[in-house]
């Protein structure tokens, strides 16, 4: 009798509340392999300067095909990667492609690379990026690292010094999803941003609703009194664009421009090659 009890408690917990559980130890079992098994892959999203409406970079985006589930969202499984600290070697995989990547275009376009609290803490995470520059021969000042101030609340004295090092490389930084977390304006002013990216959630109700597009105008406000340039995330219509541009806001991303997706995809915009007619026109108006 006490056994049956024992056997039904395991199997509620196998049936019941442990498929999530049993389910997040398989993608973190399975995410140590993902690297050594290629299962990772890239894939880029143009930024464009609002004025002149060309694309002055883009950004390095993750996706994880696993071998039996499929394509898994960087949503779910880059938190997995943080707790687990498979983001270490992931997050260098990234770092490495990209800037591979990047170096082989012929325009000398940005190329942003998101990277999570877990690789800033750690020691090699500076020596890391300039070994990747070095092996690559990317001009440091086309790499742009997409930090959230939530990656630096943990410890903002060491998250400090190591932008400060990554900097002194030549390297810059973007604050990622601005807005949303641990927003603090005094982060503004103590970290050596290059930039602000305005989270997508203000740009969607940007023409619905009065309240996102006052703060839209205001980060663009601030960007321009503290001398940052301000990008614009998950700009899906031609109004949000159109609002963007005339609040001055100064680079776009989204849908709209471009979905994330392979190089190839690019390669017009990589090797500056001619544009279709639409878009040159477009570009000679601006
Ligand atoms: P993020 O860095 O803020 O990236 C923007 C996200 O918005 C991307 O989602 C992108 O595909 C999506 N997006 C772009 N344009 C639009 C739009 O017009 N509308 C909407 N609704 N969404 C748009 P994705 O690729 O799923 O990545 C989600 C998050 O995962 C990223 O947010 C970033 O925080 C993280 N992530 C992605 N790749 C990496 C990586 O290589 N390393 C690290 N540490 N984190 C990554
Ligand atoms: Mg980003
Ligand atoms: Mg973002
Ligand atoms: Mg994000």
């Amino acid at each position: 009798r006490a056994k049956g009890d024992g056997r039904a408690t395991y199997r509620f917990y196998e049936t019941g509340m442990g498929d999530a559980v049993r389910d997040r130890r398989m993608l973190e079992h399975d995410l140590r392999h993902a690297v050594a098994d290629e299962q990772l892959m890239l894939v880029y999203q143009p930024q464009e300067g609002v004025q002149h409406g060309s694309v002055v970079g883009f950004e390095a985006l993750l996706r994880w095909t696993h071998p039996t589930r499929g394509a898994i969202s960087p949503a779910i499984f880059i938190p997995i990667a943080e707790e687990t600290g498979a983001i270490l070697e992931i997050g260098t995989w990234v770092m490495r492609t990209a800037c591979a990547e990047a170096a082989t275009w012929k325009q000398p376009l940005t190329i942003a690379v998101n990277v999570s609290a877990v690789q800033i803490y750690h020691d090699d995470f500076v020596p890391m990026v300039h070994q990747i520059l070095l092996e690559t021969g990317l001009p440091p000042a086309r790499l742009e690292l997409e930090i959230t101030e939530t990656a630096l609340i943990r410890d903002l004295n060491r998250a400090l010094t190591a932008l400060r090092r990554v900097k002194a490389l030549g390297v810059r930084i973007a604050m990622d999803d601005f807005g949303t977390g641990y927003s603090s304006l005094s982060n503004l002013r103590a970290f050596p941003f290059d930039k602000i990216k305005i989270d997508g959630s203000f740009i969607k109700s940007v023409n619905s609703n009065g309240q996102a597009a006052t703060i839209v105008r205001a980060v663009v406000g601030l960007g321009r009194g503290l001398g940052l340039p301000v990008l614009a995330e998950g700009v899906e219509t031609e109004a949000e664009l159109q609002f963007l541009h005339d609040e001055k806001c100064d680079e776009v991303q989204g849908y709209l421009l471009g979905r994330p997706a392979p190089i190839e995809n690019f390669t017009h915009v990589t090797e500056g090659l001619p544009l279709p007619k639409s878009t040159v026109v477009d570009t000679k108006v601006a």
